[in-house]
């Protein structure tokens, strides 16, 4: 989250990149949601994952994610057996360079 919050503040040129370039959409697994806490505006009651805020206002670290792959990687570990719904295309093009 740290690290997202940073970027969407201090290096908006590549996460508007990063943004340009993902494909997909987000299928609401809810992985981005708990990533390093349980966030309490997450709800999954009607057994459909959300925000409680969407809509109204979410977070940049919240609303830019995914960033980047490393982002994905971090998703994987809460949910490995479904994948995040936005990718970037593996099409050769040279990428952003990931900040640290
Ligand atoms: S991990 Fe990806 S698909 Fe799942 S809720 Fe977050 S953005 Fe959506």
């Amino acid at each position: 989250m740290f690290r997202r919050l940073r970027l969407t503040l201090f290096q908006p040129g590549y996460v508007r990149a990063q943004r340009a370039l993902r494909q997909g959409e987000c299928i609401r697994c809810g992985a981005c949601c708990q990533l390093g806490w349980h966030c309490p505006r997450f709800h999954d009651g009607d057994g459909l994952p959300a925000c409680r805020f969407y809509g109204r206002f979410r977070p940049p670290s919240c609303h830019n994610f995914p960033i980047d792959q490393r982002d994905i990687a971090d998703r994987n570990l809460i949910c490995p057996d479904q994948p995040c719904g936005y990718s970037w295309p593996d099409d050769g093009k040279p990428r952003p360079k990931a900040p640290r």
